[in-house]
């Protein structure tokens, strides 16, 4: 089976990383209350200060302990749409509103808070910085901006720089795409200290493990290169798929992330074509499309043979 469906790192973890976990000795006691190791590593790689940080259990607690303490029952929680799946889930749990927004509506929606994601899940295309720097300067107080970046090492773009100037935007980050450790579930954001009070305070103590802080401060901090490397791999990766992808007439979107989306007809009936050859792809409706994983050249290979495959059958 080649999975190319969840966006995680095809060349694995960075080798500080795995050394770290292979090191850690399991211990009986509790993890750190609100892992200040983390938070100091993450504050470093991203050039801020550690009470601008907070981190959770992958960064999709992160988001959903923000909702919770940032929104109240029955206000809007907008974004445009497609956008990352988990964030009406979310929004709904803490009986805000999903509201889809065109980008152009969002400075003027009123939404309690508005989230972003760049680059964006599914589709992979990242929001220009202008249009970000627009917003934050038209939103009011008692809004919040969300930008989502779990794929910005593959952008090689990044809105974190606007956290000291802005304190109505938070950042949030993820441990488990370009760094490799989605098991681990370790993800962090960046925002003004008050923010971080307010989404600590609601969240709670204890919601990163022990080998998960050890494993993703090791990879902060000496799997940057390592990182980098692997990232670049992939858009070169990246940008072969969308020749093929164009080659056979399909138009995906410019991807900034580490996968394709390839809007075609009937995406659900293919994805489970390929399943049935033993490739695995996202498929997704309203646009119907499949989005596929950047991975190692043999794989994608195999993968392209496969949904050739499932087109013909059609
Ligand atoms: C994968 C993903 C996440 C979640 O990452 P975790 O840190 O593993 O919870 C968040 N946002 C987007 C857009 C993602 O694609």
């Amino acid at each position: 089976m080649i999975d190319l469906s969840d966006n995680t790192n095809a060349w694995g973890m960075p080798p500080a990383a795995r050394r770290a976990i292979a090191e850690s000795i399991p211990s009986p006691r509790y993890p750190s209350a609100y892992a200040d190791a983390l938070k100091a590593a993450a504050a470093d790689y991203l050039g801020l200060e550690p009470q601008m940080i907070t981190t959770g259990c992958g960064s999709d607690d992160v988001l959903d302990a923000a909702f919770r303490a940032l929104g109240r029952p029955g206000e809007r929680l907008a974004y445009p749409s497609p956008t990352f799946a988990m964030v009406p889930i979310f929004a709904a749990a803490n009986r805000m509103t999903p509201t889809p927004t065109p980008l152009a509506d969002l400075a003027t929606c009123g939404a309690r808070i508005i989230y972003l994601c760049s680059p964006n899940n599914p589709t992979g295309v990242p929001i220009a910085r202008a249009v970000v720097e627009s917003l934050l300067a038209r939103v009011t107080s008692d809004q919040v901006v969300i930008v989502d970046e779990a794929y910005a090492e593959f952008a090689g773009a990044s809105m974190t720089d606007l956290v000291p100037r802005c304190d109505r935007l938070i950042v949030t980050r993820t441990m488990s795409k370009a760094f490799g450790l989605a098991s681990l579930r370790i993800g962090y954001c960046a925002a003004d200290p008050a923010l971080i009070d307010a989404i600590e305070r609601v969240r709670g103590p204890f919601r990163v493990n022990a080998i998960g802080e050890r494993a993703a401060v090791a990879g902060l901090r000496d799997g940057r290169d390592w990182m980098s490397a692997h990232a670049a791999k992939a858009t070169e990766a990246r940008e072969w798929l969308v020749g093929e992808l164009q080659a056979r007439g399909l138009n995906p979107p410019p991807s900034a992330a580490n996968f394709v989306f390839a809007p075609m007809p009937e995406a659900a009936s293919i994805a489970e074509r390929m399943l049935a050859r033993a490739v695995r792809v996202r498929a997704f409706d309203e646009p119907s499309g499949i989005r596929i994983t950047v991975s190692a050249p043999e794989q994608m290979a195999a993968a392209l043979n496969a949904l050739d495959e499932a087109r013909r059958c059609e």
